[in-house]
C-alpha cells in the first residue's frame, strides 16, 4: 500500500515534466565540428541559430598538410555532427568518426560525386598518376572512401549538392526543428545558384581560358566553367616542382599567353614568383580555403573574390 502511494507520487511528479511541450523549451544547439571554413558556412547557413559550429583546421592552415592536435580531436570528437569532405583531404577524419558513438550525424562531402583524379589533366604527362590525395601524412587510412582531387567546394553547383547533404545531416539529429533548416538550405541553394550563374556568365566572357595555379584546387571549377588548368606549381603541397617541371610550366605560360600565375596564402609565393619573373608574367593571389580579409569566413564573398581576381588575368 505505502509503495503503490509512493509510486502514485512519483507519477504525479514526473506527469507535468514528462508532459512539458519540448517544442516549446529552448533546446540546446546542435554542435558541428566542421573540418574547413567553406564546410562551416555552409553548416551556419543552413542551420541558422540552431547550430553552434567549430572549425576545426584554422584559418591560414592548409587542410593538406594539417594534423589535428588532440585538442582539435577532443572538440572534433565532442560534436553531435561532423562535416568533412573526404577523399583523403582529411585523413585523420576516420579517427574522429571511430571515437564517436552512434549518436552522431557524418557528413562525408565527396560520397557521391564523381571525383577527378589528378591523371584527368591532359597537360601534367611526365608527373606519373599520383593521385592528390596520396599528399596527406596519413593518405592511406582514406582509402576505402571516395578517392580523387578533394577540391569539390570550389565548384559551386556541388556546394549545392554538399548543402544538401548537411540538411539532411541536422534534420537526422535535429528532426523537430525539419522546416527551419529546409527553409534556411532553400535560401541558401538560391544565393548558390545566382553565384554560380554569374561565374558562368562572366567567365563566358574571358578571352583566355587557360591558367597556372599553385596546385589543382580550382579543377572542378575549371571543369564547370570551361576553363583549363594547364600547369601546377606543386602537384601535391610539399612536392617541390623539379626544374624540368618549371621550364614546362614557363613554356606552356607563353604558348597560351597566360598572363598571371596563381599563388596562395597557404604556401610561399616563391616558386610562383621565381616562375613569373622568369616568363613576364604577374602573381595574383587566390584563395581556395578563406579566412583572411575582405571575405573572411564567408563562402559566397570568397567564391566571388576568386573570381575578380581571375578576371584580372583572363578577361
Ligand atoms: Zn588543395
Amino acid at each position: 500500500m505505502k509503495r503503490k502511494l509512493a509510486l502514485l507520487i512519483l507519477v504525479s511528479l514526473a506527469g507535468p515534466i514528462l508532459t512539458a511541450p519540448a517544442a516549446m523549451a529552448d533546446t540546446p544547439k546542435i554542435t558541428v565540428a566542421a573540418s574547413i571554413l567553406p564546410l562551416a558556412d555552409f553548416t551556419r547557413r543552413v542551420g541558422g541559430d540552431r547550430v553552434e559550429v567549430e572549425t576545426l583546421i584554422p584559418p591560414g592552415a592548409s587542410p593538406h598538410a594539417f594534423e589535428p592536435p588532440p585538442s582539435v580531436m577532443a572538440r572534433a570528437a565532442r560534436a553531435r555532427v561532423l562535416v568533412y569532405i573526404g577523399a583523403g583531404l582529411e585523413p585523420w577524419a576516420d579517427r574522429v568518426r571511430r571515437s564517436h558513438t552512434d549518436a552522431v550525424a557524418v557528413v562525408e562531402a565527396a560520397r557521391g560525386i564523381t571525383m577527378l583524379q589528378d591523371g584527368d589533366h591532359p597537360h601534367h604527362e611526365g608527373e606519373g598518376k599520383e593521385v592528390h590525395q596520396g599528399h596527406g601524412p596519413k593518405a592511406k587510412e582514406a582509402h576505402h572512401h571516395a578517392s580523387g582531387n578533394p577540391h569539390i567546394w570550389l565548384d559551386p553547383v556541388l556546394a549545392q549538392e554538399i548543402c544538401g547533404k548537411i540538411a539532411a545531416a541536422l534534420i537526422e539529429v535535429d528532426p523537430t526543428h525539419k522546416e527551419l533548416y529546409t527553409a534556411n538550405l532553400q535560401k541558401f541553394l538560391a544565393e548558390l545558384e545566382d553565384l554560380h550563374q554569374e561565374i558562368t556568365r562572366r567567365t563566358a566572357a574571358w578571352t583566355i581560358k587557360e591558367y597556372v595555379c599553385f596546385h589543382p584546387a580550382y579543377a572542378y571549377f575549371a571543369q564547370r566553367y570551361g576553363l583549363r588548368e594547364v600547369g601546377v606549381i606543386e602537384m601535391a603541397p610539399g612536392r617541390g616542382p623539379t626544374p624540368k617541371h618549371l621550364r614546362k610550366l614557363i613554356r606552356d605560360i607563353r604558348h597560351f599567353g597566360i598572363r598571371v600565375v596563381f599563388s596562395e596564402p597557404q604556401f610561399s609565393p616563391r616558386v610562383a614568383e621565381v616562375i613569373a619573373q622568369e616568363a613576364g608574367v604577374k602573381v595574383l593571389m587566390l584563395d581556395p580555403v578563406g579566412g583572411r580579409p575582405p571575405y573572411g569566413s564567408d563562402y559566397i564573398k570568397l567564391m566571388k573574390y576568386n573570381l575578380d581576381t581571375m578576371e584580372k588575368a583572363m578577361k
